[in-house]
């Protein structure tokens, strides 16, 4: 398997060179060159960390089965609630895939587990000499489980930008409070794609990448820019399809509908990835909040960062530029790497990129988009509790939405999974409105006051998070932030 830059297709890159630069040198993102084919009826009775290996060796050949078995072993043992890493909790005509059963209690952990297994394994096994420097952005997710999949590995550092007034109280607690000497945790005074915009333009600058690779260092990312984020986030689209056959709610071969609540656009892709390897998705159903891009962009054509930013209960899709929206517009239109390369000069000079009638057209059979403000979210949460005793966070919430939108658009729908992407109670002011509960006045009694009022429990690693002492303070000028980095690996 070989991967293009999405801007170039003329040059054929490694996996593991993917892997380790996170970006290619073009600003493209790196994506595999084809979809290789499942059998789905050879792959019903494995269990999650084998059907994990079996479907990364398909795209990271420089890895055998058995060594993919063992990053996987590595990764997910012992460090999930549930035994199969995930859950799925089923109802009628649609079912929650749980994937926050992890570490930090969101769905990033599902790849963020192994994505730092798999950097140091290619470096092992290629000997490669390099200090690595993930550097990523976050919404708040992504960072606290970035930063427990990445802090015992060797010889490499982690520097983390997040927006100070973006995430919630638990998030920023996740990520400033932990003590290994390898992570750095930046505030900045902006907003997530202030961050991501950082991210990009030092992983981007020739010059410090030159003074930096001959000190023998080198960038790569942990955001879901990094192919082998992604890899990792096909395996649970098949595993719960194959789990709906084997409990007997849908037949193999059924089609049905996957909703996923969308901010970088990166899970929703590993559910497209999953289509293109055979699995039967009919529709995907990208659900949005306020920060509604990329539902016009689905109903419109037209991708226009130039809006208000809002901040909402949802904050992990708190985002106007989908990164990965990118690499779902090269596939979809036949890999053409010029035409993609021209609509992100438009977005980089313009502010927006138009897609041409053609591609449109293919986009709306593939693709439906809904957006759901706050308030509306918050009586989901309710009332599906009341109705089912299933208590959703803010995100998945916007997830059940998009469902219900297009059972209501396309007056029927196949059986639809839901991603359900963080567990309720990272957001714990969302859900005490929504159960009518008087918000008590910290973060712990308001997990304490969930846990007393529903029927859940709340994840231990919070608790243990929110009574840490913090390390990382305060917040930095985004202006600054160069500078603050460059410091941090010691280059003038
Ligand atoms: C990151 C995140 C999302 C958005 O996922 P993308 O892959 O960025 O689209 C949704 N919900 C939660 C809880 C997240 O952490």
């Amino acid at each position: 398997m070989i991967f293009f830059s999405t801007r170039n297709k003329s040059k054929a890159n490694k996996d593991i060179n993917c892997i380790l630069k996170g970006l290619a040198d073009d600003g493209g993102l790196f994506v595999p060159a084809d979809f290789p084919e499942l059998k789905l009826e050879n792959l019903v009775d494995k269990n999650y960390i084998d059907m994990a290996s079996y479907i990364t060796s398909l795209f990271f050949e420089s890895f055998t089965y058995d060594e993919l078995k063992e990053i996987y072993s590595l990764s997910y043992k012992d460090k999930f609630q549930v035994e199969n890493m995930i859950d799925i909790k089923s109802f009628k005509g649609y079912g929650f895939i749980e994937l926050f059963h992890g570490p930090t209690s969101a769905f990033k952990d599902m790849a963020l587990q192994a994505l730092p297994n798999f950097v140091d394994k290619s470096k092992e096994k290629f000997s490669i000499d390099k200090e690595t420097v993930i550097l990523t952005a976050t919404s708040g997710d992504t960072g606290s489980a970035a930063i427990r999949g990445f802090e015992s590995i060797e010889n490499l550092k982690i520097i983390v930008l997040y927006p100070t007034s973006g995430v919630s109280e638990i998030q920023k607690k996740q990520m400033t409070t932990s003590s290994s000497p390898n992570t750095y945790v930046l505030g900045i005074d902006g907003n997530f794609d202030d961050a991501q915009k950082m991210v990009k333009a030092i992983l981007n600058d020739t010059k410090l990448k030159e003074v930096l690779s001959n000190r023998g260092i080198e960038f790569s990312s942990a955001n879901s820019i990094n192919i082998g984020r992604l890899v990792p986030q096909i395996v649970y689209y098949v595993y719960s399809y194959l789990e709906l056959v084997r409990k007997n709610i849908i037949k193999l071969g059924e089609e049905i509908n996957v909703s996923v609540p969308t901010g970088n656009f990166g899970n929703i892709l590993a559910a497209y990835y999953s289509k293109r390897m055979g699995l039967p998705i009919k529709k995907l159903v990208c659900a949005s909040n306020k920060n509604n891009v990329l539902s016009d962009f689905i109903s419109t054509g037209i991708y226009n960062r130039e809006r208000d930013f809002y901040k909402t209960n949802s904050p992990s899709m708190d985002i106007l530029v989908s990164s990965n929206l990118e690499r779902f517009l090269f596939h979809t239109s036949d890999n053409d790497d010029n035409y993609v390369s021209g609509l992100m000069k438009d977005l980089s000079n313009k502010g927006f990129f138009e897609v041409n009638k053609n591609h449109f057209n293919k986009l709306e059979n593939l693709l439906s988009g809904y957006w759901v403000d706050e308030k509306s979210t918050e009586k989901l949460i309710g009332d599906l509790y009341k109705e089912e005793g299933y208590l959703m966070d803010p995100h998945t919430a916007i997830g059940y939405y998009g469902y219900l939108m297009e059972k209501e658009q396309a007056k029927s729908s196949p059986y639809t999974l839901i991603a359900a992407t963080a567990s309720p109670y990272k957001f714990p002011e969302s859900i005490c409105s929504s159960l009518n509960i008087d918000c008590p006045d910290s973060a712990e009694k308001m997990l304490k006051a969930i846990e007393n009022n529903s029927n859940t429990n709340i994840p231990e690693n919070l608790l243990i998070a929110l009574n840490k002492e913090e390390i990382h303070k305060g917040t930095n000028k985004t202006s600054d932030i160069y500078d603050k980095i460059k410091s941090i690996l010691g280059v003038e």
